[in-house]
């Protein structure tokens, strides 16, 4: 774990988690009826997530097979209709344990992982949506399909492996405007007829919101600043 220095902004706020949502709740809903708010709790505890969970909030996202398995069977038991969302990277030796676990998955970036996640929704006959995850800004570092191949991906999921795809994801380069990513996204949406649009973090959710997001994935803006690096 390494802590972090720039933790002294504007979450800074002497608000509690439930609190700071639901000011983005109501802020939200005057910019968008269907928005769904997802509440990403990487990094934070169980302590942490449990007074979202009882002040109503059940849609929750983390980046990490490991640490949601070690996290939310408990949580899930005491809430059982908690959704849960897988945004991070997923590895095919995970598969199984994310089409358990999960709800929803963002972050399918390869064929190899979509025939895994294929025969494992057969084999537990659990059917999370599947997003596929655009890597819009064609950077290397960064994992994702690329723009010119989302849709002949999308055609070859539906196709050879008869795997519904719900929607996209994006995450943009840190430095870039975010704007003309999240168009990106939306015309690749509406070329491929997939309904979901997972966009939009803690920075920048309202200009995902303009763009037709229909999920936006907060962190620090409901929980505060992480601590531990990711
Ligand atoms: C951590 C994370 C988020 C939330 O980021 P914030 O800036 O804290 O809102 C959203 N999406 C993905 C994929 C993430 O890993």
């Amino acid at each position: 774990m390494t802590e972090t220095r720039d933790q002294d902004n504007q979450e800074n706020d002497g608000m509690t988690a439930p609190e700071r949502l639901a000011k983005i709740r109501h802020e939200v809903a005057g910019l968008s009826a269907r928005v769904e708010l997802i509440a990403v709790s990487k990094t934070f505890p169980a302590t942490a997530i449990t007074p979202v969970l009882a002040a109503g909030h059940r849609v929750f996202g983390e980046n990490r097979v490991q640490e949601a398995a070690e996290k939310w069977p408990d949580l899930k038991s005491s809430f059982p209709d908690t959704e849960l969302h897988l945004i991070g990277p997923l590895q095919s030796n995970k598969a199984a344990q994310a089409v358990a676990l999960f709800d929803v998955i963002h972050s399918l970036d390869r064929m190899k992982l979509a025939r895994v996640l294929a025969d494992e929704m057969t084999r537990q006959d659990r059917h999370p949506k599947i997003l596929v995850q655009v890597n819009t800004g064609q950077e290397d570092q960064k994992s994702g399909i690329s723009p010119e191949e989302t849709a002949d991906f999308i055609r070859d999921c539906r196709e050879i492996l008869n795997l519904n795809i719900a929607g996209l994801m994006c995450l943009p380069p840190q430095q870039d405007v975010a704007g003309p990513h999240f168009a990106l996204l939306q015309k690749l949406s509406q070329q491929c007829d997939v309904p979901l649009l997972s966009m939009g973090m803690s920075g920048d959710y309202e200009e995902a919101i303009k763009f037709g997001a229909t999920h936006i994935r907060l962190g620090t803006a409901i929980f505060g600043p992480r601590t531990a690096k990711l």
